[in-house]
């Protein structure tokens, strides 16, 4: 006590000094003793302490601060995040947007799990053969079913779509040149531009054509003894509308036929059936085949719904070639996408409406009038907080998202929160800041919980984390 008071005189009268810091031990203790770190060990608690004591010693030495327990322990609170709350975890999502790149794309299907489970906790057959007993391939799990699904002559798969264009373009175009329309040199979020991949694969960017208008001759006119391949990408998160033209996969095969050139297609979403009875065109990856290109190349987790992958198909010659270069080591797929992406390909080959068993075909494909239900069933739960907040069945138009559709809204239903003493904004942060993070929309004066994307127990997670809030307020 009395050696507390002259400390506080002392800070009174002086500089502060690193010596008013106590010492490690002393801070450790008082940690060991607080609950919220009851998981943590010993060793643990050492390396926060003593890596915040030095931040503070810092601190106090440039004069910027001096020295404060309460503050001290705020902030090494905030370096414990990490440890005491798994950073990748749940969030549900009430946004409407099917393939949201931010939250985790496609959510796997149910009968993926039970597979992903075995294959993560024991051996498995990755690259084993038992019928011959010796090594076998990776690529062997999938190849059957890519080939069925896609009607082509052989097929395998990489780390993400990519990966895929990447090691394309690395396998028929390093250090040649590679014909693209200028209105396909497109960004796919931040870190996945066409005219970089191309060159971190060896290969020279030709542009051809205008943003807006490609014809045949133009790339006719731009080949010369260089040129090593024609790409075509799908233009997937956008849409050029209006004075526009570009040239088929069919003509530019024609055309790559008679220079002797191969002709590859980055689909991006890659859809393995036709989706246009549900309002939603999709070029099918079957057709981009049966086309004629060499290879085709899309992702995993897109509208196929299965784990992050890059799925090639094509003609066998070309995709031997694929296999072979040194850079497929490099982007190879793990055993856990790989078990997933098979088991996402088997339901698509083995039952009867793969929309029923994968996640998201299911939600892309609910009707409107099973939207408004789950959306009555959703604002039913919600009568308790209803002091709190109105709860009303509102249209709401969801997209698909993930680079898919991107002009194409989806008639959909939701819930319209309109709370009574809370801000819109406000009410928004709390549900992110829920254990289980509730991500919303706000349009129009309103919170919108589209129930397009909520799964079953979802529900119950948003009722709960009213109710708090609420309570809270
Ligand atoms: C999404 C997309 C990619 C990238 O696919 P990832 O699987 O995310 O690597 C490449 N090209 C197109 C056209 C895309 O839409």
């Amino acid at each position: 006590m009395e050696r507390e008071n002259r400390r506080d005189i002392k800070m009174k009268n002086q500089h502060p000094h690193p010596r008013d810091i106590p010492s490690v031990e002393v801070l450790v203790q008082k940690l060991l003793q607080d609950s919220a770190y009851a998981a943590f060990p010993r060793r643990l608690i050492t390396y926060l302490v003593r890596d915040e004591s030095k931040k503070m010693r810092r601190s106090i030495l440039t004069g910027k601060t001096q020295w404060n327990e309460d503050a001290f322990f705020a902030s090494l609170r905030m370096k414990a995040v990490p440890f005491l709350q798994s950073g990748l975890r749940r969030v549900v999502n009430a946004t409407g947007v099917v393939i949201h790149t931010n939250i985790g794309r496609a959510c796997l299907p149910q009968d993926t799990l039970i597979p992903l489970r075995q294959v993560a906790e024991f051996y498995c057959t990755l690259e084993y053969d038992v019928e011959k007993g010796k090594r076998g391939s990776r690529h062997a799990h999938v190849e059957a079913l890519i080939k069925y699904l896609c009607a082509s002559e052989d097929g395998f798969a990489v780390n993400n779509n990519a990966a895929a264009v990447l090691l394309a373009l690395n396998t028929f175009a390093e250090g040649k040149e590679v014909l693209i329309s200028r209105g396909e040199l497109v960004e796919i979020g931040a870190s996945f531009r066409i005219p970089d991949i191309l060159s971190k694969s060896g290969a020279i960017l030709k542009e051809v054509g205008t943003t807006n208008k490609t014809k045949l001759g133009d790339y006719e006119k731009a080949v010369t003894k260089n040129t090593g391949l024609i790409l075509k990408v799908h233009p997937s998160n956008f849409r050029v509308v209006g004075f526009t033209q570009s040239v088929s996969l069919r003509d530019l095969v024609i055309l790559g036929r008679k220079l002797k050139l191969p002709v590859i297609e980055d689909l991006g979403s890659g859809c393995l059936f036709n989706l246009s009875p549900y309002g939603l065109d999709e070029p099918v990856v079957a057709e981009s085949v049966k086309s004629g290109a060499a290879v085709v190349t899309f992702s995993g987790d897109k509208l196929l719904g299965g784990p992050q992958a890059g799925i090639i198909a094509g003609q066998s010659r070309y995709v031997a070639k694929l296999k072979k270069n040194p850079l497929a080591r490099a982007v190879r797929i793990d055993k856990l996408s790989l078990c997933a992406l098979e088991q996402t390909l088997r339901l698509y080959s083995l039952r009867e409406k793969p929309q029923e068993h994968i996640p998201v075909l299911n939600m892309l494909t609910r009707t409107p009038a099973q939207l408004r239900g789950d959306a009555e069933k959703l604002a039913a739960k919600l009568e308790p907080v209803k002091d709190a907040v109105d709860a009303r069945v509102e249209k709401s138009p969801s997209l698909p998202g993930g680079g898919s559709l991107p002009d194409k809204s989806i008639e959909s239903y939701g819930v319209a929160l309109y709370p009574k003493f809370l801000k819109l904004n406000v009410l928004e942060a709390a549900l992110r800041m829920n254990d289980i993070p509730v991500i919303v929309r706000i349009e129009k004066n309103r919170l919108l919980l589209d129930v397009r994307t909520l799964q079953e127990d979802d529900f119950q997670i948003i009722v709960r984390a009213l109710s708090t809030i609420f309570k809270n307020a």
